[in-house]
């Protein structure tokens, strides 16, 4: 069996890894960007704890959503995918924002998940509780108190002073309060798929990485997948690979786009662009969600010290009653810097129980080599942007509480009423573009197991398929998911032997 799987990201490398260890499939993984073994990588991309956008990043523009604002929404562009640029912030969310998955994939909650949560991690503190793993592929760690810098020591003292709860672990069950931000890392060095799970694999005569390739479009005969069309970036020559099956890993921004230059997706969205509509999924490119973002700045009255540790290590999460109802925001400080001669601490505002879906996604021509367009509607959803300016204000009462009070002073165009609106940005979660959902579902793309609706042998496992945004950072979720969909795909495809599982416990 052949199987082509397209983008070598987060998804596409447990995916690769996982696929190969069945000598009797084929796998082949195209990927855009370049590869470097663990231990090799620029010394920006091994750093965990930065945010990459400068370098590897695919530099894509999106519309915010009410204001036609142009914002940066970074994507990674190297093995790795967006695991390589990230943050390294290894959170999961709150257990009942998984079971809200079950409204779309029956049986797909908190429950089904766990398991696989746990199988992907060794939890360096916390592994021998039993919602936590201690053997899997990826470390996860937090900064003991003592190394805390000053001032989110001193953010976490005034959150405690507020009310807030100490929580030693936000990966645990409902955990909600202020306490150390868990990572994927070790000794400061990012950890992930690409060197936890690709690499090891890399040596396996079955599996074959191809870099510097644009994944363009499937070839399909009828509506089974016979291969997959992609454009070497160099010299701008075309190649069809032969595959038996087709998993798109591109991501959030760029597996929709794969599809529409196939003729698979809205009609509205193909046939302008005189591509010949092959299989009506209205969903395709749709009901984008993702977090918004708000950021607050201050300026910082005392000496910034130099400190050897990184510059986010303590979160809050607290919630606020938005009609009627309790969600979930997060609090993330910043260690300051200096611009323009001032002190800056930043703080930023995370809408975690978002509930937008008006975020979309389109392609404006037939290139592959064209930036998608995006379309985020942040804030758009009901309740959205009161809680947006709910958690703003708990921020703002925290940094007037001692000891913040003494070192911060607010930028003074915080008490703009439109502050959230004007400043929305993505934190970098977006996820649903080729939802899952049921079969009398109009707008699901795939299904359970992440087959695209009315194909044969075209798959989805990135973050596309996740029905509805974890309310936290997404990285986890993901590696999780693409696991318990790739122990599926091996198993419905008669390769069970080299499913793994997670331990019945
Ligand atoms: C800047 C940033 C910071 C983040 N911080 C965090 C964090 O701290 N914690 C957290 O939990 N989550 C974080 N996230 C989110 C998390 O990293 C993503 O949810 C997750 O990595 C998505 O995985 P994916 O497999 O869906 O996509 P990706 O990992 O983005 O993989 C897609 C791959 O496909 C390739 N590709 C795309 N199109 C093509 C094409 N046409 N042809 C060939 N190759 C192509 C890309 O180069 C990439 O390698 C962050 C994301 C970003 C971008």
């Amino acid at each position: 069996m052949r199987v082509a799987i397209a983008g070598a990201g987060t998804a596409g490398c447990v995916l690769a890894a996982r696929l190969s260890a069945d000598p009797g499939i084929e796998v082949l993984l195209l990927e855009s960007g370049p590869h470097y073994r663990a231990g090799a990588w620029p010394p920006e991309l091994a750093h965990a704890f930065r945010i990459i956008k400068e370098t590897h990043d695919w530099g894509f523009t999106a519309q915010a959503g009410a204001s036609p604002r142009g914002v940066h929404v970074p994507r990674g562009q190297v093995v790795g995918g967006s695991s390589i640029t990230n943050a390294t912030i290894a959170l999961r969310g709150l257990p009942e924002h998984y079971d809200d998955w079950a409204e779309f994939v029956p049986g797909l909650d908190w429950q089904a998940m766990l398991p696989w949560l746990r199988f992907i991690e060794t939890d360096e503190q916390f592994g021998g509780a039993p919602y936590h793993g201690d053997h899997g592929p990826i470390p996860i760690n937090r900064w003991p108190r003592d190394q805390w810098y000053p001032l989110l020591e001193g953010f976490a003292e005034a959150a405690l002073a507020r009310g807030h709860a100490w929580v030693d672990d936000h990966n645990a069950p409902g955990a909600v309060g202020v306490g150390p931000t868990p990572f994927n890392m070790r000794d400061g060095v990012r950890q992930t798929p690409a060197d936890l799970y690709l690499d090891p694999a890399l040596g396996r005569d079955n599996l074959t990485l191809v870099t510097g390739v644009r994944v363009d479009r499937l070839v399909l005969d009828g509506m089974r997948a016979t291969g997959v069309v992609v454009l070497d970036e160099a010299t701008g020559e075309r190649t069809m690979h032969e595959a038996d099956h087709v998993i798109l890993c591109l991501g959030t921004y760029q597996s929709p786009p794969v599809l529409l230059r196939s003729g698979v997706g809205p009609a509205d969205a193909i046939t302008p662009l005189g591509i010949p509509l092959v299989h009506e999924l209205p969903g395709v490119g749709r009901g984008m969600q993702d977090h918004p973002k708000i950021s607050y700045r201050f300026w910082i009255s005392t000496d910034i010290p130099q400190w050897p540790h990184p510059w986010i290590q303590v979160l809050l999460t607290s919630k606020a009653e938005v009609n009627g109802e309790e969600r979930l925001f997060q609090v993330m400080p910043y260690v300051g810097f200096v611009d323009g001669g001032h002190r800056i601490s930043e703080f930023n505002v995370q809408v975690a129980d978002s509930r937008g879906r008006t975020g979309r996604v389109d392609i404006q021509s037939t290139n592959p080599m064209d930036q998608p367009v995006l379309r985020m509607g942040w804030l758009e959803a009901e309740g959205d942007r009161d809680l947006a300016e709910a958690a703003g204000r708990e921020l703002m009462a925290v940094a007037r509480t001692a000891p913040l009070d003494a070192v911060l002073d607010p930028w003074p165009n915080l008490d703009d009423p439109d502050h959230a609106l004007r400043t929305v940005e993505t934190f970098h979660h977006p996820v649903a573009t080729l939802r899952m959902g049921r079969d009398d579902d109009p707008m699901a793309v795939t299904d359970g197991d992440g087959r695209i609706r009315g194909l044969d042998g075209v798959w989805c496992m990135d973050a596309s398929v996740i029905p509805r945004v974890p309310s936290a950072n997404t990285h986890l979720a993901v590696i999780a998911l693409a696991e318990k969909l790739g122990a599926g795909f091996l198993g419905s495809t008669g390769h069970p032997a080299a499913a793994v599982a997670p331990d019945p416990d």
